[in-house]
């Protein structure tokens, strides 16, 4: 037996929390950081020395021989360089460990690799990195040593955001901004902040590192290009939260020990639908926080997967026709005193702000699906969103029956159940039943599902930043709750505007409510009837991020300027394209020198056997037909072949950016599954052992 696990005691120990700032920053240091921290208010160059100095020291005796800005630029994962905290050796040949504020505040990483989507001009090529002081310092340990890791965010010289946190937090003000009018106009006089809380839970597959080191697709594109479905899948469901193996079990173990350390709260953890598929979900925290912990956790994942002789796929679609991978992001908005918006209240009064805060949410999600839906798009998601194991393509909302029928009540019923008595206003809605949390009542296959007291969003793919979803989120919700404020703040008659508001919000927007089997094709052609839009791949969903609607409200909440908007777009079609590029060429490089190869062999082989039973007299018949098989998918697999260089030769010749994009989507990837079927159909009749790779039965079944 290991030794018993004191997680209470290791939780944090590695972070420069509340704790170890109260402990070590003097008392006017640490008020004025709270000040900066809660209401983002400026730190001065003074106080930031001095904690600073206090977080090398207390890194120093963590191990620490570095500190790094951690960042987060539209690569998708998270970047770092790493300064030592030497100074120059002094005149007797030592050195000194020193860390200035201005160290701890701005870094200058030279940032001329990053995609900027033509924001930074290689002259310009300076962008630099600001501390996130919201969320918090934590020394990370591994090959390296120990790290200083300052969570930051990064912009180019002139402040246009080069990454994924500065509009996450630009979105979380505004959010808080609107949140705020919002309360108010409800008698909340307190509360100083509103935040949005976020929970990912992460899916992931793991394999052995020995097999996945035999399959190029594996190592380059981190999927499987190729392979035929062994002969048991997933369709007995005996792995769905079923018993863990040891293997993966120790592996959990250490996966959460690590996170825990770094203050991750890591909370559950099951086996998945697929084979080999696994998920880890932490305790929620504000917004930022928890993008900089699933970032931790993707990282630490792939990290103790190594140290067990395993490999993680954080792919979303790592096996064809194996459910693939995703990461439901959980969404709330809650005050600092506690109070969660979602929650229905216990009170009319409370029940009405609730109806409000969820009308706007449908608002908000009706008029802009298209973004919601793009902040969900990656390549690997081509793969998943609409193939019957993910939400479709199209975005809605699930209210739950309880939600729902009040929803209709609000819309039907005329004046009568809106009259007042007595002064106040009895809304027919003021008699929400017991609008408990009902944990029973869940729809698993609704893109944007309401749970009791947030809303889910399982679209989001499972390699992806869920800084995007949490952008569009914060920002499409506070537009909605700017423009009822609007109305509501020059209202004569509160009560009665409040009413009527949400009552126009309800029927305008109810044409997103769905409730039903999202994965059906019957939804397909109802949602087609209700003008919903269907956007089934990546690149037909990028160019909604500048449609003149979008960059209006982005632009009106100080979240994008447009100008920022049009660099992601170009990014994300310039990332597409690399990404199909990697895969098409994988694809050639392991049909020409692998598939094609073992193929002459084994036909080369068979002849010889023909021939051999012929002259033995024996009927050398199903030997023969076997031989014509195969040399006629070989045949198929050469001209496929020859095609797909072809079309991805032609790609290559064009300029970067949308079209380009739309080639790899419309003619690479058809000419790349051209090529994967008569492969896949010889790897169901050749020999096994004339099979140059690792099976999928080998890879998800012997882990
Ligand atoms: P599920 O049944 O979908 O797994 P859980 O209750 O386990 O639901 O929650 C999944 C994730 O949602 C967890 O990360 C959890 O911490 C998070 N979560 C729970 N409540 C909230 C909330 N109010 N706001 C945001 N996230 C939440
Ligand atoms: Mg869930």
């Amino acid at each position: 037996m290991s030794e018993a696990l004191n997680v209470a005691e290791i939780f944090g120990e590695d972070v420069f929390n509340d704790t170890v700032m109260q402990e070590r920053l003097p008392k006017k240091v640490y008020k004025d950081l709270k000040k900066t921290i809660e209401e983002g208010k400026e730190l001065d160059l003074a106080t930031a020395d001095v904690i600073a100095h206090e977080m090398k020291e207390w890194a120093i005796e963590k191990g620490a021989t570095h500190y790094t800005h951690w960042f987060q630029p539209l690569t998708g994962v998270t970047a770092e360089k790493h300064d030592s905290f030497i100074s120059a050796p002094l005149p007797s040949g030592k050195v000194l460990m020193s860390f200035s504020g201005k160290e701890l505040i701005k870094g200058e990483p030279d940032a001329s690799s990053f995609p900027s989507g033509g924001l930074r001009a290689t002259f310009e090529a300076r962008g630099y990195t600001a501390w996130d002081c919201t969320s918090p310092a934590f020394v990370r340990k591994d090959a390296a040593g120990a790290t200083l890791c300052i969570p930051t965010a990064f912009c180019s010289y002139t402040g246009e955001a080069l990454d994924q946190k500065t509009p996450l937090l630009r979105s979380m003000e505004a959010i808080n901004v609107q949140a705020l009018r919002l309360i108010r106009l409800f008698g909340n006089t307190t509360a100083k902040k509103v935040t949005p809380s976020v929970g990912a839970e992460q899916e992931y597959f793991l394999v052995d590192a020995k097999k996945f080191r035999e399959r190029k697709d594996l190592i380059y594109a981190g999927r499987t290009l190729f392979g035929a479905m062994p002969p048991k899948g997933q369709e007995l469901d005996d792995h769905y939260f079923g018993t863990l193996r040891q293997r993966i079990a120790g592996f959990m173990k250490d996966v959460n020990i690590e996170l825990w350390k770094v203050g991750v709260s890591s909370k559950t953890q099951h086996n998945e639908v697929a084979p080999a598929q696994h998920e880890l979900a932490p305790i929620y925290a504000e917004a930022n926080v928890a993008v900089d912990h699933n970032h931790l956790v993707m990282q630490t994942l792939k990290r103790v997967a190594g140290q067990h002789g395993m490999k993680c796929l954080l792919h979303e679609k790592p096996f064809a026709g194996v459910n693939g991978s995703g990461k439901h992001n959980n969404w709330s908005l809650v005050t600092d005193e506690g109070k969660n918006l979602m929650d229905p209240g216990k009170t009319p009064h409370e029940n009405i702000q609730f109806l409000l805060v969820l009308t706007c949410i449908l608002k908000a999600v009706n008029e802009h699906a298209d973004l919601l839906r793009e902040s969900a798009a990656d390549p690997g998601n081509d793969h998943r969103l609409g193939a019957d194991e993910a939400p479709p393509a199209i975005i809605s909302v699930f209210l739950g029956e309880q939600l729902e029928d009040v929803m209709e009540q609000l819309i039907m019923t005329g004046e009568a159940t809106h009259s007042l008595k007595g002064g106040k206003l009895e809304t027919g809605v003021s008699t929400l039943p017991n609008l408990a949390k009902d944990a029973t009542d869940r729809n698993r296959t609704s893109p944007f599902a309401f749970t009791g007291n947030k809303f889910e969003f399982r679209m989001v793919g499972s390699r992806d930043s869920i800084a995007g979803p949490n952008v569009v989120l914060n920002t499409i919700v506070a537009e909605a709750f700017a423009d009822a404020c609007d109305v509501l703040e020059s209202a004569d008659d509160f009560e009665m505007a409040v009413h009527d508001l949400i009552k126009k919000y309800a029927t305008e927007n109810y044409r997103i409510v769905f409730n039903g089997n999202g994965y059906s094709e019957e939804w397909v052609k109802e949602a087609e009837r209700r003008g919903l839009p269907n956007i089934p791949s990546m690149v037909e969903s990028i160019p909604a991020l500048t449609t003149d609607k979008n960059v209006a409200m982005f632009e009106r909440f100080n979240v994008f300027t447009r100008t920022e908007l049009e660099s992601r777009v170009e990014i994300k079609f310039e990332s597409y394209s690399k990404a199909m590029n990697i895969e098409a060429r994988t694809m050639i490089d392991m049909a020409s020198k692998q598939f094609v190869p073992a193929f002459i062999k084994y036909t080369r082989e068979l002849a010889d056997t023909v021939n051999a039973v012929k002259e033995a007299g024996a009927d050398a018949s199903v030997q023969l037909d076997i031989l014509n098989e195969v040399t006629e998918y070989l045949a198929e697999t050469k001209r496929t072949l020859e095609k797909l260089k072809e079309v991805t030769a032609q790609a290559c010749t064009m300029e970067e950016g949308e079209a380009q994009a739309r080639y790899y989507h419309f003619h690479v990837v058809p000419a790349m599954e051209a090529l994967r079927a008569p492969v896949d159909a010889l790897e169901m009749i050749v020999d096994k052992e004339a099979w140059p790779m690792p099976s999928y039965g080998d890879l998800i079944f012997e882990v």
